[in-house]
């Protein structure tokens, strides 16, 4: 492919998807970057968003070009934005926030979620975005798990090897990613394709043993060998288990932070063209959305509006596991029961 038609192919491939933001004339978007990061990106977004008729800003704020995406996400909730007020009043005035920068978790994201701004995280590798490009009835699947959950009082998920634990819910929102946002004030990733929650105040108790194969992220590994998480009213009391343990232990360490030990959010994947798979480039949307995953997580939870802002933040996608809402059947071994966020044939 030559340089122009990439060009031409990541700008067609933007209006799409700003198309199902619901992005048109009389719309203002933002796109907001640091430094010569994703500025392709940008600068595409910016060509799509004139295309559809809307008024388009270029937010660049100053700052390091060198952090990549990964390692950003490892400094969750720290930004370029706060030093920029002009920047900040940019995006709390736009209609949609296009953001490169990855605000996930910080205050500044939930003061433009409040301006009823929405907000899209684009900061995958084109060939991801170009794989996973989400679609309506990706966000109908969703939709409906986001109707069970908010309803739900109590989640509680096991697996082979001896998992057992519950979350009471009813306290927090429930979070949904799938991968565009046309409603005011919401937020959302491209590539998404799951959902989560929060535990009501110290609403978790049991253990969680994850499994050889089972994703660290931001690590990016597979667990080599189970490691055992034993959790009283919402914290981890202790991780059990042997090299794929101590590493996870040495990594939670290194923050020494004891907020780190926190349960944070739970939900499950419905993406079904996400692989299973820590060596694919990006921060690792594929194992955090793959279909029938359960996304157990340990770290902060301001994104729900909590007030648990560490920056240690593991995703912890595993595989065959068996969920209950209430009682009621969602995922049996990895695999989606009801019919409302099934997938045929999967
Ligand atoms: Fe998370």
């Amino acid at each position: 492919m030559t340089a122009s038609a990439s060009k031409s192919a990541m700008i067609e491939l933007f209006r799409n998807e700003l198309e199902l933001c619901g992005v048109g004339p009389g719309q203002k978007v933002a796109v907001l970057s640091q430094g010569s990061q994703l500025r392709q990106y940008a600068t595409a977004f910016l060509a799509a968003a004139r295309d559809l008729g809307a008024e388009a800003e270029d937010v660049n704020v100053p700052g390091s070009d060198s952090a990549d995406a990964a390692q950003r996400l490892r400094a969750l909730g720290e930004n370029a934005l706060s030093a920029h007020p002009e920047a900040m009043q940019a995006c709390l005035s736009a209609d949609l926030v296009v953001d490169h920068l990855l605000l996930l978790f910080s205050k500044e994201q939930l003061a433009i979620q409040k301006a009823d701004t929405r907000i899209l995280t684009v900061v995958e590798p084109f060939e991801v975005l170009e794989r996973l490009f989400p679609h309506q009835e990706l966000r109908k699947r969703v939709e409906a798990a986001e109707g069970r959950l908010k309803r739900a009082r109590e989640l509680r998920f096991t697996n082979a090897l001896g998992t057992d634990v519950t979350f009471n819910l009813g306290r927090w929102p429930v979070l949904t990613e799938y991968g565009f946002t046309d409603t005011p004030g919401r937020w959302d990733h491209w590539p998404g394709g799951f959902l989560a929650t929060l535990a009501n105040d110290r609403g978790v108790s049991g253990r969680v043993v994850m499994a050889p194969g089972d994703i660290i992220y931001p690590l990016k590994k597979f667990v080599e060998s189970p490691i055992e998480f034993l959790i009283r009213d919402g914290y981890v009391t202790q991780i059990g288990g042997a090299a794929s343990a101590d590493e996870l232990r040495n990594y939670m360490e290194s923050y020494n932070d004891s907020r780190a030990y926190a349960v944070s959010h739970i939900g499950w994947g419905l993406n079904e063209r996400c692989l299973w798979d820590v060596d694919l480039p990006g921060i690792g949307m594929d194992g955090r959305a793959h279909y029938g995953n359960v996304l157990f997580s340990l770290g902060p939870d301001t994104e729900f509006g909590g007030t648990n802002d560490t920056s240690c933040h593991l995703d912890l996608p595993m595989k065959g596991c068996t969920l209950y809402l209430d009682g009621e059947l969602i995922v049996q071994n990895g695999h989606l029961v009801p019919e409302d966020m099934r997938v045929e044939g999967r």
